[in-house]
């Protein structure tokens, strides 16, 4: 039996979405039917929304939701199951089956990024979904699947921020927001966070911010190098954590990593977790003189069937509060507006779009 659904739909040549209902099939083989509780919108939508394309294209790459269905040979999870959608693969036996789906005027419309979330139901590949607890699992636990993941990944997985460090973290929208809880469960001894607007700032200190500053108004430089001031002269942080990852940033960033002493010391870590236009870099110079490490964090270097168990709880714990990163809610209908409010820095934390 087909499921009847709607699915937010990007035709080559424009760049609002239209709503589609459309007639899934039932899952083939390794693939799943999930029914969307909530279904994250995130700075990479807008890259792809505004990308060239050929093709009819369907979007979104997190979301909560529960199975409906699974086809032959899937073993991961089973009807009823409560899962988080991610764009990350799970470790697996070849290429994952890139989501696509049938128009009702017959136009095959397929993804950038293997998964669509942003549809009342998802048709995906068994290795995007991963089963979660009851408890965590609402329309806010979308934000698990890509903001979350990302996030706290960069921290507590690619940098393994220690107890009692410097951590600076520029961009506190939904990716920024978990660095910076992931930094407060580590217990980092100083978390600034940087951001242009003093809203998302007040957030950020909700979330473990001990310090916040505000680039709109302040130096940042100049700022940064007061709050990480030592007593022996010395500026810098331990690990500095980019979402927002332009030239102008990460310059910026790289100039607050804490300078290494030479012949005894090497310097802090700069971490790249937005992602930068082409052509963007990092100054080879200020690294070798600096005694700096750089690297850079995209999604999560390990098994999301093992992390995004773990970060549920975290949230379970009371360590990320996803009722108040998810600060802004949207109808499947509202979706050029909630796209909309992305892009003009309207959405304090994290946008999601909900389904009743
Ligand atoms: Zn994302």
């Amino acid at each position: 039996m087909p499921t009847e659904a709607q699915v937010a739909v990007l035709r080559a040549g424009t760049s609002d979405l239209v709503i589609e209902t459309v007639d899934l099939p039932e899952p083939g083989p390794g693939q799943i039917l999930v029914r969307n509780l909530g279904a994250g919108v995130c700075h990479s939508q807008l890259h792809e929304i505004h990308a060239a394309r050929q093709q009819t294209f369907l979007l979104g790459h997190e979301a909560c939701g529960i199975v409906e269905a699974v086809g032959p040979g899937v073993t991961a999870v089973a009807p009823a199951d409560r899962v988080s959608v991610s764009w990350v693969p799970r470790p697996g036996e070849g290429t994952p089956w890139r989501a696509g789906i049938t128009l009702r005027n017959g136009e095959y419309a397929s993804t950038d990024e293997m998964v669509f979330t942003w549809a009342t139901h998802s048709l995906i590949d068994q290795r995007y979904v991963v089963v979660i607890p009851d408890a965590v699992a609402s329309d806010a636990a979308a934000v698990l699947g890509c903001a979350v993941l990302t996030g706290a990944s960069a921290v507590a997985r690619t940098a393994r921020v220690r107890a009692g460090t410097s951590v600076v973290v520029w961009g506190a929208g939904g990716v920024g927001l978990s660095a910076i809880a992931a930094a407060r469960r580590a217990h980092a001894a100083l978390i600034v966070a940087v951001d242009v607007s003093a809203d998302k700032l007040e957030l950020a200190r909700a979330f473990g911010a001990t310090h916040t500053v505000d680039a709109s108004s302040a130096e940042p430089l100049h700022s940064l190098r007061e709050i990480t001031a030592q007593p022996d002269g010395s500026t810098g942080a331990d690990y500095v954590f980019d979402c927002v990852a332009t030239q102008s940033t990460l310059d910026t960033a790289l100039s607050t990593v804490r300078r290494g002493v030479l012949g005894r010391s090497r310097g802090g870590q700069l971490v790249i977790v937005g992602v930068p236009a082409p052509g963007v870099g990092v100054s080879a110079r200020d690294l070798l003189i600096g005694q700096k490490t750089a690297t850079a964090s995209l999604g999560v270097p390990d098994d999301i069937a093992t992390v995004i168990p773990e970060l549920a709880r975290w949230c379970a714990d009371g360590d990320i509060d996803l009722n108040a990163l998810v600060t802004d809610r949207y109808d499947l209908p509202e979706i050029n507006r909630a796209i909309d409010d992305l892009a003009h820095g309207r959405v304090r934390g994290r946008a999601i779009l909900t389904f009743t």
